[in-house]
């Protein structure tokens, strides 16, 4: 079996890493001129679902690695004042989780991979002998057995799979960025993972913090691994209002602008974050609606089921697609079912947990923008 995946996310470098360990060819293809091309170094945490997924889609020896370059995490999730006084409490209880730097678990995914990248997929054609051909914006053609559409939230895949699945504006932004973790910023430690309520806008802090930097740890524990050079940091996310103008300024600017009179140490730590890891986005989610008709190309992750940044969820729901996909294709390998009856029974269940993910995360939205 031959499997191509559109997208270097989390959840199309999961499957990869699944099928190379079980033998299986898989090519991926990724639009961005490179792997770091574009700011995607947040924090996440994943719940043990999402991180037992990634687990278990990468070779056991690099375990230890993985273990490393994580850390546990819980928070109490208060509502703070800008000046960091307890006024309330976030729905639901305190969360638990395994934090893990995006770009640095998508460097250990990336590895022994066949990853092509300025490889924009714009669309594809099924052949009379059911196998599928993926056609790219400046690249040949690639032929699989399958197609696995991992290409985020504005999935090309998507798009002539299932042109009625749109994604919605939620019309919500927020700027994301980091900053250095140093001693200075000592007080802030009750308001990692709780929302600081200020005057229409929420500011959601979250510490990365590594039990070994990263790239020591690759060298001591699989030196065939390279992760990047980085060093403990704050995540920052500023949550607008929908209809917040920018005016000229530049993302951290913006924030800026919403704090005046707020804690020294919060501004601060917005001032001195790193400009080239700031930046403004969108919320737009995708909710899967209608089931397409059995063939060899799917969707999975971002592309069929966008949650919001508050849920916390997206990635742990793509990373359970990855190893559910792959342990069903391993089967189809071994004879044990055909390519479609995989790929049917990987989408009945990714349409519902997909779905209740995106529910659950627009639910939590409005604990952070309550106009929406
Ligand atoms: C600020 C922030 C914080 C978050 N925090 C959490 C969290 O704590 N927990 C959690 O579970 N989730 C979190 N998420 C969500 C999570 O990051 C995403 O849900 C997850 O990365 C989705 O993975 P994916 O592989 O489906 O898609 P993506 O990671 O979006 O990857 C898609 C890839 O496809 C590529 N691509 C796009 N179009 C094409 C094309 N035409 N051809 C080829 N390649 C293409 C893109 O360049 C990209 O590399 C957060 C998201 C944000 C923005």
């Amino acid at each position: 079996m031959r499997v191509s995946v559109a997208g270097a996310g989390l959840g199309g470098l999961a499957l990869a890493q699944g099928l190379r360990g079980a033998g299986i060819e898989v090519d991926v293809f990724e639009r961005d001129p490179g792997i770091v091309a574009r700011f995607q170094g947040y924090r996440l945490v994943l719940d043990p679902t999402g991180f037992q997924a990634v687990r278990d889609c990468l070779p056991e020896r690099w375990h230890p690695l993985l273990d490393e370059i994580v850390m546990d995490a819980s928070a109490d999730q208060l509502v703070l004042d800008p000046q960091l006084n307890e006024i309330g409490r976030l729905p639901g209880c305190g969360r638990t989780g395994i934090v893990v730097d995006r770009q640095v678990l998508r460097h250990l995914l990336l590895t022994g991979l066949t990853v092509h990248t300025g490889a924009a997929l714009s669309g594809y054609d099924v052949l009379a002998d059911g196998k599928v051909r993926a056609r790219f914006e400046r690249r040949d053609p690639a032929t699989a057995d399958l197609l696995v559409g991992a290409d985020g939230v504005a999935s090309a895949v998507r798009g002539v799979l299932s042109p009625q699945t749109v994604p919605t504006d939620t019309g919500v932004r927020f700027v994301i960025g980091r900053t250095p973790l140093t001693g200075e910023f000592d007080d802030l430690s009750k308001a990692y993972g709780s929302k600081i309520a200020g005057d229409g806008v929420s500011l959601l802090l979250g510490a990365m913090r590594f039990g070994t930097p990263p790239k020591q740890a690759a060298e001591r524990l699989a030196p065939e691994v390279t992760l990047p050079d980085i060093g403990d940091y704050v995540r920052w996310a500023m949550i607008l209002p929908p209809d917040a103008s920018m005016d000229d300024l530049t993302p951290q600017d913006a924030v800026l602008s919403r704090m005046d009179g707020w804690h020294p140490q919060l501004r601060a730590l917005i001032e001195q974050a790193d400009p080239d890891n700031s930046t403004l986005l969108s919320i737009r989610v995708v909710k899967p609606g209608e089931r397409w008709a059995p063939g060899p190309v799917t969707l999975l992750g971002d592309a069929i089921h966008a949650t919001s940044p508050t849920g916390g969820n997206g990635a742990n729901t793509a990373l359970r697609d990855a190893d559910l996909l792959r342990r069903r294709l391993v089967e189809a390998e071994a004879g044990r079912r055909d390519l479609l009856g995989a790929v049917d029974d990987y989408e009945r269940r990714m349409f519902e947990y997909g779905a209740e993910a995106v529910r659950s995360s627009l639910d939590r939205l409005a604990a952070f923008a309550p106009e929406v």
